[in-house]
């Protein structure tokens, strides 16, 4: 039977409940348990999909083509393993279905209410997970924090399951913050108390504290939070600051975490976890023997959550390549201004992020100009791989107007447009090109080296794509196009002869890198980048 585990938050947000339930479920899979995370949001959106990245940052794809939240990206980075659209719930996907059903007349003559249909409809999406993957454990997080009106539906389906199933089958761990206050110089525990309040107010006893905060912990202060928050000291968790995310998993174990959660469930603590893997990659993430530094040219940059699996992607091809890789984010409207070579400068290596709409493409399509002219290692994804077609387009074949179409409808060299079966849609929410889609390789090209195959998969997120009508022109003039897709003969990589480095992909490969598998397209990207910066000492 499967258990539940439960990962509230309360005093604020941010204060990182998906990495905390990632690194439990990194526990417990590495004891053998078959383990899947789920992430309840409370807002209205059906998906993240529609969201502007400044308010939510990335929004994050899996094979399935769910347009999903971020902390999805945690879990596949932690677990190695694939997460679905079952692994991430919104109201407003639960609402959606309720009131399809309603008109389907499915609760005919009934008052439809919050409890128990809205209720029902959480519990059922929670247990088809459960169900689908056979899973011994679904940790399920629940956004947002105890209080908001929004999580109370949330609230009541945990309690309701508790019920249910008893207290040794479904499980709350409380995440909190204990803060510091320099003044008294004290860690402080009345927000948790009053955030455990609140819990029990809807009906629920915490089993497990995690205890976020900057210095650690004393005996009494557990002792306090034990006897306020009515739960064993054991159950009282530090979770202090950490250097990288990546330790957390470690310092969970050190405190104990999974082994409380297992007793708690009553279930085999016999297992010890293997973290050799987990540790061997700390270890060259935290001694690197080099250091470079890329530019990561987008719109979003003044919130890094934007495109967090591009960052996460570098730590994980940094490690293998035992390089340190500072990523400088540079904003792309800035490089419409002039100066490219002083702003470029330092920089081992470019990155152009993906984006939607006009506003920075013409600093996007500078920056590829210079790297390309400057035999700097490129790397473009999504509309970075655009934009490296238009500006080939325009500074090498001189078609001087080449454009996106979604920039310019009206170019005469619409060398990117509109994919045919998105001609006529017109809604924006779940209508890209979205998921896992095949790739084949071109024998001898950069891709098949980096992939050591012929063959891919790759997840997408796009309208627009390159426009097979100019396919011969670009190879007389020396772009490459060495991905295509079977099937619909899409474009999905271009790459360019005699350069040192330089790819542009249409698929999102950040999407796809873990700890335990770094994305090999960012490992032979560092790779070149610290090619090119030794090559360049040596000048
Ligand atoms: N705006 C482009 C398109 O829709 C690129 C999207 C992206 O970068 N994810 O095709």
């Amino acid at each position: 039977m499967t258990k539940y585990i439960f990962v509230t938050g309360g005093v604020t947000s941010s204060l990182g409940k998906g990495i905390i339930a990632a690194s439990l479920a990194k526990l417990l899979q590495e004891r053998q348990y078959k383990v899947t995370i789920q992430k309840l949001d409370p807002y209205i959106n059906v998906d993240p999909g529609t969201l502007n990245p400044y308010e939510h940052g990335e929004c994050y794809v899996t094979d399935d083509g769910a347009e999903t939240d971020l902390d999805l990206g945690h879990y596949e980075r932690f677990l190695n393993t694939p997460t679905s659209q079952e692994n991430n719930i919104t109201t407003g996907r639960i609402y959606q279905s309720v009131i399809e059903k309603e008109r389907q007349g499915a609760y005919l003559g009934k008052t439809v209410q919050i409890i128990p249909h809205i209720t029902d409809e959480i519990k059922h999406r929670i247990m088809q997970l459960a169900n689908k993957g056979d899973y011994d454990m679904v940790i399920t997080e629940i956004g947002g924090t105890v209080g908001d009106i929004e999580s109370l539906p949330y609230l009541e389906t945990l309690r309701q399951m508790r019920h249910e199933l008893g207290n040794e089958n479904c499980l709350c761990v409380h995440l909190t913050l204990i803060p510091y206050l320099s003044a008294a110089q004290e860690l402080k525990t009345k927000p948790t108390q009053h955030s455990v309040k609140q819990l029990l107010q809807a009906g629920i006893q915490p089993d497990i504290l995690v205890c976020r905060t900057e210095y650690p912990i004393t005996d009494e202060i557990r002792r306090k939070l034990a006897l306020f928050c009515n739960v064993d000291a054991k159950s009282v968790i530090e979770a202090l600051d950490a250097k990288t995310i990546y330790d957390v998993p470690l310092l969970m174990l050190k405190e104990k975490l999974d082994t409380r959660v297992l007793k708690k469930l009553k279930l085999s603590t016999k297992k010890k976890p293997d973290l050799s893997a987990w540790k061997e990659f700390l270890g060259r993430l935290k001694n690197p023997t080099h250091e470079v530094s890329i530019g990561l040219i987008g719109k979003y940059n003044e919130l890094p959550d934007a495109y967090k699996s591009i960052y996460e992607s570098f730590v994980h091809s940094g490690a293998q390549n035992e390089c340190k890789v500072k990523v400088v984010p540079i904003h792309s409207e800035l490089l419409e201004m002039g100066g490219i070579e002083n702003k470029l400068s330092g920089l081992d290596g470019i990155l152009v992020a993906p984006g939607f709409g006009e506003r920075g493409i013409k600093g996007k399509i500078r920056a590829i100009q210079y790297v390309r002219e400057n035999n700097i290692p490129f790397f473009g994804i999504c509309l970075g791989m655009q934009c490296a077609v238009v500006e080939f387009a325009k500074n090498v074949m001189g078609l001087k107007t080449a454009a996106s179409t979604e920039v310019n409808s009206k170019t005469k060299d619409p060398v990117i447009h509109l994919m045919v079966d998105q001609k006529n849609i017109m809604d924006k929410g779940g209508t890209m090109r979205l998921g896992s889609y095949k790739c084949k390789v071109a024998k001898g090209s950069l891709a098949a080296k980096a992939y050591g195959k012929s063959e891919i998969n790759e997840r997408h997120r796009h309208r627009y794509e390159f426009n097979n009508k100019y396919k011969k022109k670009f190879a007389k003039a020396g772009m490459k196009l060495t991905g295509i897709n079977p099937g619909k003969e899409l474009v999905e990589i271009i790459e360019l002869e005699n350069h040192p480095y330089y790819i542009g992909v249409q698929f999102h490969p950040e999407l796809k890198s873990t700890v335990e598998r770094p994305h090999p397209l960012f490992v032979s990207f560092v790779k070149a980048v610290l090619q090119n910066k030794l090559t360049n000492l040596e000048k």
